[in-house]
């Protein structure tokens, strides 16, 4: 089959699975990649209604959709959402670790509960969801796996100490499970976003002078879309990443290069 521009679409019967695709980056991704002919599981946790419209659009524009509960801190929870997509689509091909959350607490102040939860959601929940779709993978002679970390994978992020941890420690499972996984046909990148237009940045997008801060550091002067990480995930998702493996790929306006601290 063809998109509306001629071309073949680039996950066409392949399935995928996006966690925390009520929202943000991961609903574009979930998007997206229907778009390019994958069927869809669209697990989500809050944001029930945004993730059950999306999966009843896509279904309404033939693609195969499914929105699905499921807490990814939870092993029970992944299991059973893993093996839901399963049996629903027949295989699973792509999954994108892509639920997070983030807290500014400056580090003096870090509680204990929200230190376990930001490394349950931003890294634990990716270690559950990649081993239980990796196993499946295995039996299935391969796949892709894409983490959304973040730019603050490789650089310090004051007052969001756990959240830094958890995602430096994501570039780790990446790198780690790019060698492990690469003999079974896995792979397994992440995507590094830099500021990028979504709920999770509500308290900046509702600040003009934060807004306007952002467009002096960033090199090309903008806070990013959903739609442009949604690109790259695409392109780590599709054969066309076929020898890319163990890789970040930053999504930051080059923020990351910027001479002046953050
Ligand atoms: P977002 O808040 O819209 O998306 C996060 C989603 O994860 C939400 O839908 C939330 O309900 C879901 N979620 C939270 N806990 C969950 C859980 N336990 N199980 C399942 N789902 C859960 O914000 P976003 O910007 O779209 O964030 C997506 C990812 O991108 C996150 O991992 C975030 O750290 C990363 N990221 C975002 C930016 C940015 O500037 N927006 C920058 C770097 C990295």
């Amino acid at each position: 089959m063809t998109s509306g521009s001629g071309r073949s679409r680039e996950l066409e019967g392949k399935v995928a699975l996006v966690t925390g695709a009520g929202s943000g980056i991961g609903y574009a991704i979930a998007e997206r990649f229907a778009h390019e002919g994958a069927a869809v599981a669209i697990d989500y946790l809050g944001h029930s209604e945004d993730a059950q419209a999306l999966a009843r659009d896509l279904s309404a524009e033939g693609a195969k959709a499914v929105a699905l509960e499921a807490d990814v801190t939870n092993a029970a929870a992944v299991e059973a959402l893993i093996a839901q997509v399963v049996e629903r689509f027949g295989s699973l091909d792509v999954l994108v670790n892509n639920a997070g959350i983030e807290k500014s607490q400056p580090l003096l102040e870090v509680d204990e509960a929200s230190w376990d939860r930001t490394l349950a959601v931003d890294l634990k929940g990716p270690f559950l969801c990649l081993q239980a779709a990796a196993r499946r993978m295995k039996e299935s002679g391969g796949g892709s796996i894409v983490n959304i970390s973040s730019i603050h994978e490789d650089f310090p992020f004051p007052s969001f100490t756990p959240y830094a941890a958890a995602k430096g420690g994501l570039r780790m499972l990446m790198r780690n499970a790019a060698l492990e996984l690469a003999p079974l046909g896995i792979r397994v990148n992440n995507i590094a976003p830099g500021a990028i237009a979504t709920p999770i940045n509500a308290a900046t997008l509702a600040d003009p002078a934060k807004v306007q801060r952002l467009q002096e550091i960033v090199p090309l002067q903008r806070m990013g879309t959903p739609e442009e990480v949604a690109e790259v995930a695409l392109f780590l998702a599709s054969g066309r990443s076929s020898y890319v493996t163990g890789s970040t790929y930053f999504v930051d306006g080059g923020i990351v290069r910027h001479a002046e601290p953050l």
